[in-house]
């Protein structure tokens, strides 16, 4: 029996302010255990945590730049529960009144993926297990961080994993996080339900909790679609449950029962009085966001006339967009964003290089070397090879450009080339004659080896068709 998939997820994004959201300990990842820490995010009695205005602001942008209404007035709330990642057994987030409501991201296929609610809150310290002792390390206790709940609006593991794709490169391009999953800088909970085709009621959802990769988060809802498909086949019901994920075995098991709001006991936090934000701090945060990828990648396409490969590439990285601009200034847009994916773009292969995008190559100096291949003052294959001399001996391009690169090949020169080749290539030119398109090619072949690549292809083969043809 096949079935209907619902997916809502809760992800969870440390910002990048320099400071946590309640003292002034820093947010920097790692450390030596326990070194980022005060009273205030140690939860000490008598502490008193005082908000950091630019948690606010940088929620405010996160929330804008995916299309919610930020309010005006938002409420900080404690979350109780008793776990050693938290000395105050209380969290301090957000509840009845967050800073973000309504929102939504479009997805490829035209469809939206409503977001409910962002609220801000602190995040808790890790455990740390050493042989048979627990420990604990605090320095992440207080970090600050967003949590962007969605409508339960997914159907497929393809759905989410665009949205999150989605989250991540607006988040980064705006600057209010990096969300590394790998660093733990966004996590996601995967809430995930079953019904039969032309049910209109929800199914019980199982919560699938703390995935930190892509694949982790396609793996479990590949593997709850399974297990409650069975669980219903079988006649049985799913049960409303917290459930972990094992990325060694891609298995979810039970945490806990699911709690209830009622469990956390939540109550308005009283060391913090009212969050506010004004209407007008709201338009200068609005009017301070950058260019967003998703309309930068469709200004790409649009206007610029880039291939949709190279845009998707070009608007996933800031830095590689900023790059892109710089060394493409005065030159076809088409030509510089083949360039820079083609010879750079694709040999970097791992995820953290493309983010640290930092080309030994600088953008003036490609710019350089790309005017004189646009100006046709040298080809495309001179500019591929000065290029990689660049890359190397870190130079500019008129170092590595010799003369013969810009000799050109004059309209004579060519045509005694191009007899030269159909005479010493008699069996592809007997192959051609005989309706083998492809022959073609190799006589022209023939002539880009002997001018390495200097002469013009095109002008070549124009040249041995009226030669042969
Ligand atoms: P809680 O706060 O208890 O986790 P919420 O009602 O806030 O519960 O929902 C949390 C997430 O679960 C949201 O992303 C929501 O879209 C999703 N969700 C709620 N009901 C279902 C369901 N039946 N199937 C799948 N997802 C659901
Ligand atoms: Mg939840
Ligand atoms: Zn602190």
């Amino acid at each position: 029996m096949k079935y209907e998939m619902i997916v809502g997820l809760e992800t969870h994004v440390e910002l990048s302010t320099a400071s946590k959201i309640f003292c002034a300990c820093t947010t920097v990842f790692g450390g030596e255990p326990n070194t980022h820490c005060c009273p205030v995010c140690t939860g000490m009695p008598g502490s008193l945590p005082v908000l950091n205005a630019r948690v606010v602001r940088y929620a405010a942008a996160a929330g804008l730049a995916l299309g919610c209404e930020v309010q005006e007035h938002s409420v900080m709330s404690r979350k109780h529960y008793v776990y050693p990642d938290l000395p105050k057994a209380y969290q301090i987030s957000q509840y009845d009144k967050p800073l973000c409501l309504g929102g939504g991201v479009t997805l490829s296929c035209g469809r939206t993926i409503g977001i409910t609610r962002i609220h801000i809150e602190e995040d808790a310290g890790k455990l740390v297990h050493a042989g048979a002792e627990l420990r604990m390390d605090y320095n992440r206790g207080g970090v600050p961080l967003i949590e962007i709940v969605t409508e339960p609006d997914f159907h497929s593991a393809d759905e989410v994993l665009e949205y999150m794709e989605h989250l991540q490169n607006t988040l980064r391009a705006i600057g209010v996080s990096d969300c590394r999953m790998q660093e733990g800088s966004m996590r996601c909970d995967v809430n995930l339900s079953l019904r039969r085709p032309g049910e209109t009621e929800f199914g019980v959802r199982s919560e699938t909790k703390n995935l930190n990769s892509f694949s982790a988060v396609r793996a479990a809802i590949e593997y709850e679609y399974d297990r409650q498909a069975e669980l219903l086949d079988a006649g049985g019901a799913v049960v409303q449950e917290t459930r972990g994920f094992d990325a060694d075995t891609g298995e979810t098991s039970p945490l806990r029962d699911k709690e209830n709001a009622d469990d956390y006991r939540y109550f308005p936090e009283p060391d913090i009085i009212t969050v506010r934000i004004t209407e007008a701090e709201i338009e200068e945060i609005r009017a301070e966001l950058p260019e967003l990828p998703d309309a930068k990648y469709r200004r790409y396409i649009n206007e610029l006339g880039i291939a949709e490969a190279d845009a998707k590439l070009l608007t996933k990285y800031r830095a590689v967009s900023e790059y892109f601009e710089r060394a493409g200034d005065g030159i076809t847009p088409k030509s510089a964003a083949g360039f820079i994916v083609t010879n750079m773009f694709a040999h970097i292969t791992t995820e953290a290089d493309r983010e640290h995008w930092n080309p030994s190559v600088t953008a003036e100096a490609l710019n350089e070397l790309l005017r004189m291949s646009e100006s046709g003052k040298i080809n495309k294959n001179t500019a591929k090879r000065v290029y990689a001399q660049m890359a190397e001996g870190a130079g500019r391009a008129a170092d590595f450009v010799t003369e013969e690169d810009t000799a050109g090949i004059s309209e004579d020169a060519l045509r005694a080339l191009c007899e030269k080749a159909v005479a010493e290539n008699s069996k592809s030119v007997s192959d051609f004659k005989a309706g083998k398109e492809k022959a073609l090619k190799a006589i022209v072949g023939a002539v880009m080896r002997e001018t390495r690549g200097r002469a013009d292809a095109l002008a070549a083969e124009r040249q041995i068709l009226s030669l042969i043809g």
